[in-house]
Parts: structure tokens; sequence; C-alpha cells
């Protein structure tokens, strides 16, 4: 045990920890509850820190399949994450990095490496204090100077085999931190059973029970609900949970949209609560630019249709923050943006005059295989001919500049080295530092690359900045060699790397916007700062929108004075 010590005394940690689990079901909305607390204590001017860890043995998210875990999310120093990060990005300023999630298999991985170097001196490793000591110092490396609070999410259901292990290191750390440094948040479902029209509490004073029986008494229980729950029902939850009822608290599914959850909470004072627990101190609650921007969503001027042609579209979390980003570029241009999830493969089939003839703009999502590339391609081609404002994202751009070279260059067959590798003319093709790659997993191109803009670009007229950082996960990138043909066709690559040699940004300028990124902006747009590329789109959605209107109004003046003139006769 020599070299195991030090975590079994009590660690000299000023921050406080606040620790959310979940109880009865997966997905609960932890990830949107964790984001939400943490954005209230933001509005107390508190500093916070978020985590995440999961419970699988993946070593990140990186390889896993989006129909299982939904859009991996990719941080500005390039881990590929799980996409809780992003609601944490999006509800707050905390700074997310890689230390910002692990998972059971970084845990493993460490110690097993661990072990092979000798460090542990000839112990028997074990699962205590070994594995949990490992986790305990990947929580407390949050701790840094001027955080005050950390906040650690616990994925996967108390009672879980896999979760095992990171609910004792919590425990212990509760133990150890102490009383006043350490708070334990569960969040549990209170199901509304319809036949008897009653919500039911079993679940939860079961999950509670499975959590004390492990060590954990919690502070605060947070209830999902989809129905008002009476106060009767949360002070029976109290008792029989062992928690006094002002600390139980309801989480009812929201009426309009997720980011109404801080103020849900704070109406509940669930801020005070916790502050006092931890016995902080602060000047009050300031949600001010949080509510301008619930009323900018709530009261739009009006809405527009934008279809997102991909091909994990029955899933919502796949495309996650694509969703997300499209509804703050709405908020940024006070407009509600109905999303239209098209099916890559159906356009193949149906065409775009049947699945695009009716919205005002199309975004071509990232993503990765063959399957669907020819339906995003004919998508791209309909927005490009019929001038309906177009937005390509990484693989977006990549079948943005297929088409391009297919029919405006008269490349026949040109193509991606992805999709066919033999290729006469492979437009996109395998980054070089890519060709050596022999593992799969975190050996893409990630995180934040600059991307030096072009002035008169319509890039450039949205960001208003020279160089932006955008965040990147790829192997494939624009071939160099068909650069002058591109622009000779009327292209302009309106964003490049600072040595120029990639290409970041294509635009078309005949086109009223066409605009393709080798980036991932969705990543870094925020409910009260869109990312500038996605305000920029919307709005020009809104601007054909308008268009088509005027378009309209006049063909219908115009029939309606003819019918008067024949009638006149
Ligand atoms: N499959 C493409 C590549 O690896 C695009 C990746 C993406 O859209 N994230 O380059």
């Amino acid at each position: 045990m020599r070299g195991e010590k030090c975590l079994t005394h009590r660690p000299v940690v000023t921050t406080k920890h606040i620790f959310i689990t979940g109880g009865v079901v997966s997905s609960l909305g932890k990830g949107l509850t964790t984001g939400a607390i943490g954005r209230i204590l933001e509005s107390h001017g508190l500093k916070i820190a978020i985590q995440k860890i999961d419970p699988y043995v993946n070593v990140d998210a990186g390889t896993m399949n989006p129909y299982q875990h939904g859009e991996v999310y990719v941080t500005d120093d390039g881990a590929e994450t799980d996409l809780d990060l992003g609601h944490y990005e999006r509800f707050t300023g905390a700074k997310i990095t890689r230390q910002s999630n692990f998972t059971t298999g970084c845990v493993y991985r460490s110690v097993i490496e661990r072990e092979r170097r000798g460090e542990y001196l000839g112990e028997t490793v074990q699962l205590i204090p070994h594995v949990t000591n490992e986790i305990k110092s990947r929580i407390l490396a949050l701790s840094k100077p001027g955080i005050d609070v950390v906040i650690v999410e616990i994925g996967g259901t108390v009672g879980d085999i896999e979760g095992l292990p990171f609910i004792e290191a919590i425990r212990q750390l509760g133990l150890e931190l102490g009383r006043e440094s350490s708070l334990f948040i569960h969040l549990t479902l209170v199901p509304y059973l319809k036949t008897s029209g009653e919500a039911k509490t079993k679940p939860t004073q079961h999950s509670v029970g499975k959590l004390r029986e492990l060590g954990i008494q919690p502070d605060i229980l947070i209830c999902r609900t989809q129905v008002p729950l009476a106060k009767e029902a949360l002070a029976k939850i109290g008792l029989f949970c062992n928690v006094t009822p002002d600390l139980v608290f309801e989480e009812k599914d929201v009426d309009y949209s997720i980011y109404e959850l801080p103020q849900t909470f704070v109406r509940q004072k669930i801020d005070r609560h916790i502050l006092k627990k931890l016995k902080l101190r602060t000047h009050g609650c300031d949600l001010s630019e949080w509510e301008t921007m619930l009323d900018n969503l709530k009261n739009p001027h009006g809405s527009v249709d934008i279809a997102v042609v991909g091909k994990y579209i029955n899933l919502q979390d796949s495309y996650k923050s694509i969703y997300e980003a499209l509804t703050h570029g709405g908020i940024a241009n006070r407009y509600k943006v109905e999303i239209h999830r098209v099916d890559a493969e159906e356009i193949e089939t149906k065409g775009g005059d049947t699945l695009l003839s009716r919205v005002s703009g199309v975004l071509v999502p990232g993503g990765f295989g063959m399957r669907g590339i020819e339906g995003k391609v004919a998508a791209i081609r309909y927005a490009r001919e019929k001038k309906i404002p177009f937005f390509g994202i990484c693989l977006g751009m990549q079948c943005a500049t297929i088409e391009i070279g297919r029919h405006m260059l008269g490349l026949s067959n040109a193509n991606s080295t992805e999709f066919d590798p033999k290729t006469a003319h492979p437009v996109i093709c395998m980054m070089e530092d890519q060709q050596k790659v022999s593992n799969l997993g975190g050996t893409m191109r990630l995180g934040a690359y600059p991307c030096c803009l072009d002035r008169d670009s319509i890039a450039f007229g949205a960001y208003a900045i020279e160089t932006c950082f955008e965040r990147h996960r790829h192997r494939f990138e624009f071939n160099n060699a068909y650069r002058e043909r591109y622009e000779r066709a009327g292209a302009r690559f309106s964003g490049l790397s600072p040595d120029g040699n990639l290409v970041e940004i294509l635009e078309l300028p005949g086109h009223p916007w066409f605009l393709a990124v080798q980036f991932h902006p969705e990543f870094k747009s925020k409910p009260v700062a869109a990312h500038p590329l996605f305000a920029a789109f919307v709005n020009a959605a809104v601007e054909h929108q308008r268009r088509r209107h005027a378009v309209k109004n006049s063909t219908h003046i115009h029939v309606k004075a003819r019918e008067a003139k024949a009638a006149r006769r």
C-alpha cells in the first residue's frame, strides 16, 4: 500500500465538490441537469469546472457508433468525448478540456501502465485502493486555483455493475473532503401511471436505497416527472429517502426548451440550498443574460424551415450540437428554426424537389462512410442550382467539393478516396500524416486549429476577425492539386490554415449563401452566443424565405390582376 497512501488522508482541497448520480433509468437528462446547475452557480458569480465520468470500457467516445452513443463531442484540446460535455459548454462558461471526461477504459489503462512501469512497488494492484485512487486523482485534478466548485456527473444508473468503482470513489471523496465541501445530488425518475392517475415514488425509494447501501446518502433529490408533483409526494419521497422535504425538488419536462431548466431550478431555490450546504457566500443570482436569450427564443418574429440532410436522422442525439447550434442561430435572429431531418438516402430515390423544395436552408453535417453520400451530393446540387442557402460541415464540405467537381468542373466521378480509393478525380484525399496511422482511436486531426479568413468573404463578414480557431475531427482533406481548377470555375477558398496548405472554408461567390467548412463550428455555439456562421446561415435562410414570399406574392398579385382584367373584358 506504500505508493497509494496519500489519497487515504484528507486531501488539501479548498474547492467544493458536487457529485451528481442518476437513478431508476438512463436518459434522464443528467447532462442537462448538470449543465443547468453549473449555469446557476455561475450566475452567482462562482467559477466552476465540470467533469463527466463514463463507466464504459472504451478509452474514449471516439470509436463509438452514433447509433449507440450519439454524437462524439470534440474539445478544443482535441479530446473525443461524451456529448454531455456539449451541454456543459452550451450552458456554462466552464473550460472544458480533455480532463473533463474519463472512462473506465482510461482509468484501467493508466493503472495497468503504472503497474507495468513498476510504480506500485510490488503491491497487489486492486480495485480498492488502486483503481479508486486513480479515479479520485482524476477528479481532484480539476480543483485548480480559482475554481470554487467542481461538478462531477457519474454516467450510468446507480446499481449498474460498471458504475461501482466510481460510486465507491466518490463515497471516499465525500468522506475525505468533508460534509461542508461535498454535496451529493441524485437525479431520479418519478413515473406517472395514467391508469391509477398517480405519480409513483417507489422506484426512487429503491434507487436511493441502493445508493445508501453503497454508502452514499444523497443531500438533494431531483425528481424527473411528466406531471407536477404534489407537496405530499415530495414529502413522502423525502421521508423514505432520509432527505428533508425542502431538499426534494421537481424537474418536470420543460414546456418549451431545455434552456428553461436553470430558471426552473432557481424558482425552487435549489441554488440557495446548494450554497448553504457548501457554505458558499455570493452576492445573489443574476440570470438576466439567460433570461434575455429565453425571451428571444420564446417570442420569435417568425419561423424558418431548414433541412439537415444526414444518415442518422431518426436519432436526436446523433447531430445534437448541429440541432442546438441551429436553434442558437435562430435565437440570434429572433427566428424559430424548424428543423427538417431529411434522410440522405431518401434524396437518392425521391430527389430534391420532393424533399427540399419548401425549405429555406440546407445543411449537410459531418459523418463517415459511404452510405448516403450520393444523396448528400444531390441535396447540395439542388441547393446550389436553386440558390437555397447551403451550409456544409466537415463531410458536408467534402460532399460540396465532390458536387462542384462533378457538376461545375465536369470531373465526372470526382470523389473522396474515403468512398472510392481508385477514383480518377480524388478531389478529397487522405491527409498525408494520416496515411501511416494504424490505430483508429484518437488519431484523426483533432481539436482547435487556426484558420485565416479572406477579407470580403461571407466567412469574414460573419466572424469579423482575421483568424478564427475551430475544432476538427477528420482524416481527409481538399486535394490541393485541384485548387486552381476550382478557383477558375468560380469557387473561393476563403479560409486556409496559416501556412496556406489546408483548405478550411469553401464558398461560391455567385450564390446567395453557399459556405462549407472542414471544421465543426457547431461545437462552439451557445444559446447566449450563437456561432457566427450559424447566425449568418439562419439569417441567409430568413432572407431567402422573404425573397420567396415576395416572389410568390407578386406572382399572386399578377395572377389576380390578370383575372380581374379578363373579367372586365
Ligand atoms: N469522414 C470524413 C473525414 O474523416 C469527414 C469526417 C467528419 O465529418 N467529421 O475526413
